[in-house]
């Protein structure tokens, strides 16, 4: 448990691919309140991430050595021998510049954040219409291999069972109204609709 001041949280989670990095990039575009929360990644940066913009990208070594000072909010090891995760210090400098961060992040790690933050938190699922409109989509990125397509497949299919654990559930099969769906819903838990 973290000693936290409850200050609000939005989580976006979903299988990969269903297109929650779209959604966020949308809200946090729009809403310049609202700011991205830079997770802490293992994996190697992709063409065009930046370290710093997208995520601390940092060794498997100064990750094990941040579990042990405790200093995530939240961490997993999201495909084999990959960590990724939410730092307290991430969002500390968010809150201190009175926004609201915006966590993308997968399905357990999403949970982890809920039960930290019941009351505080806001959390969304985004849908694939169906796992085969998913694959299209991943295979549409062209950055996966065979195998890595199959295990977020496999995983996708895990994570759509947890949907009912999340405060709103969004299909995003036409993404301008998944965005809308996503933006009332932000709208309605921060009060901006009072
Ligand atoms: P990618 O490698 O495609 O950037 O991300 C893989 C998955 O890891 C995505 O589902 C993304 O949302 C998730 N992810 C990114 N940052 C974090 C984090 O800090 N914690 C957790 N639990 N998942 C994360």
């Amino acid at each position: 448990m973290v000693n936290f001041p409850s200050q609000p949280i939005i989580i976006i989670t979903a299988p990969s691919g269903a297109g929650k990095t779209s959604i966020t990039h949308y809200l946090l575009k729009k809403y310049p309140t609202l700011s991205f929360s830079i997770s802490a990644a293992t994996r190697n940066a992709r063409t065009g991430e930046i370290n710093g913009r997208d995520y601390y990208f940092i060794s498997v070594a100064d990750f094990q050595q941040k579990i042990k000072e405790q200093a995530f909010i939240e961490w997993e090891m999201v495909y084999e021998g990959k960590y990724y995760g939410t730092l307290k210090t991430e969002l500390e400098r968010i809150w201190n510049e009175n926004k609201v961060p915006v966590l993308d992040i997968d399905v357990k790690g999403a949970i982890h954040v809920q039960q930290q933050f019941p009351n505080s938190s806001l959390s969304l699922f985004i849908q694939p219409p169906s796992v085969e409109e998913l694959k299209n989509r991943l295979n549409a990125r062209g950055t996966e291999t065979p195998e890595s397509l199959q295990t977020r497949i496999d995983k996708a299919n895990y994570e759509i069972s947890f949907s009912k654990h999340f405060n709103k559930v969004i299909v995003n099969e036409v993404l301008e109204t998944a965005c809308a769906e996503a933006e009332n819903t932000i709208a309605n838990f921060l009060g901006w609709n009072n």
